[in-house]
């Protein structure tokens, strides 16, 4: 058991020893000690010793009490601390933690984002296509509707000119009008009437009036010959019709006429006779006309269409009543080519 230290000058009836010689320092030492028990016990007050005794034992007791508290305290401070710092690392991770956590949700909102964003991407590609699609759509049906108007029109174009063509043309391929009496007088040979001159080609024909009413087709023949000695005008044509129907040819068809300015090297002429003053032939000139007609179409793969009134090539009013009376000439042509396809049949 180990020295207590106890300081024993508080206590009561305690009187510092003298000092004494410290010769002998363990003698003085002794007395020191010994010397207040000795007191005391002199006193005879060995209640209170024994009371100061247990009072110290407490104080020690207490003291231990303390030190030990004190130790737990002292044991303590370094347990707390080290909770502390394991908290600190624990709230460290548990920021890290937090913080991985909050890093992660970031990036699962920015993920978000990038599929939201690419999600109406897509919706806005779409209906751009869509709509690019709608638009040519439309585009393609305004186009090909366009496109069948137009070819529509051009079929009903091509039927009616099919209509209007290819009638002429089987006029052509099943004209076999025959030749109709034709009394062939040739004018003589001259530079006014029958230059002799060939006739290259023939594409059309020219139908005239003698602009004389009520003459013959002889007189007329005769007028042409006459003019070769005359030489009052250059004038001809290769037949002539008289208002009785009668068809005198002056010139041969290889032949050229002076019938026409411009055309006489590629074109027949018909002169007709006339009664009415409004220059309207006979039925007789009418129907021989016809008849003629209809042949020289076959003899040069004509149509009624090449048919020709002198107005057409220059405008002077010949014939007459077919400048005038537009109709009249355009009933002629129809009249024409009913007769060419009645022959046929
Ligand atoms: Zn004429």
């Amino acid at each position: 058991m180990g020295l207590e230290f106890i300081d024993i000058s508080r206590e009561e009836g305690y009187e510092r020893p003298r000092v004494r010689s410290t010769i002998n320092g363990r003698r003085t030492e002794r007395q020191n000690i010994v010397a207040p028990e000795k007191r005391r016990r002199s006193e005879g007050n060995r209640t209170s010793e024994l009371e100061r005794r247990k009072r110290f034992e407490g104080q020690r007791t207490a003291v231990s009490e303390a030190k030990r508290r004190s130790e737990r305290q002292s044991a303590a401070v370094p347990q707390r601390k080290r909770r502390t710092e394991a908290e600190i690392y624990q709230m460290a991770d548990n920021r890290e933690a937090r913080r991985r956590a909050r890093a992660a949700e970031l990036r699962e909102e920015q993920i978000r984002i990038r599929r939201r964003k690419r999600k109406r991407r897509k919706i806005i590609a779409a209906r751009m296509a869509t709509l690019c699609f709608l638009v040519l759509l439309i585009a393609g049906s305004f186009f090909l509707l366009v496109k069948m108007v137009t070819e529509l029109r051009h079929t009903e174009v091509v039927t009616n000119d099919f209509a209007a063509n290819i009638e002429p043309q089987e006029v052509v391929v099943v004209n076999e009008a025959e030749k109709p009496i034709i009394t062939e007088d040739f004018i003589p040979i001259n530079e006014f009437s029958r230059p002799g001159e060939v006739l290259p080609e023939v594409n059309n024909i020219f139908v005239h009036y003698t602009a004389n009413p009520g003459t013959s087709a002889a007189q007329n023949r005769s007028y042409f010959e006459n003019l070769g000695i005359t030489g009052e005008t250059s004038a001809s044509a290769h037949f002539v019709i008289g208002y009785d129907g009668e068809i005198i040819q002056c010139i041969p068809m290889n032949e050229i006429a002076y019938a026409v300015a411009g055309r006489n090297y590629d074109s027949i002429s018909i002169e007709c006779c006339y009664l009415s003053a409004d220059g309207k032939f006979t039925d007789d000139t009418y129907q021989a006309l016809i008849r003629l007609s209809a042949w020289l179409l076959s003899e040069y793969d004509l149509t009624p269409e090449d048919m020709r009134r002198h107005y057409d090539e220059g405008g002077k009013k010949c014939p007459l009543y077919f400048v005038e009376h537009e109709d009249a000439w355009e009933q002629f042509l129809k009249d024409l080519q009913d007769y060419i396809m009645r022959e046929q049949v």
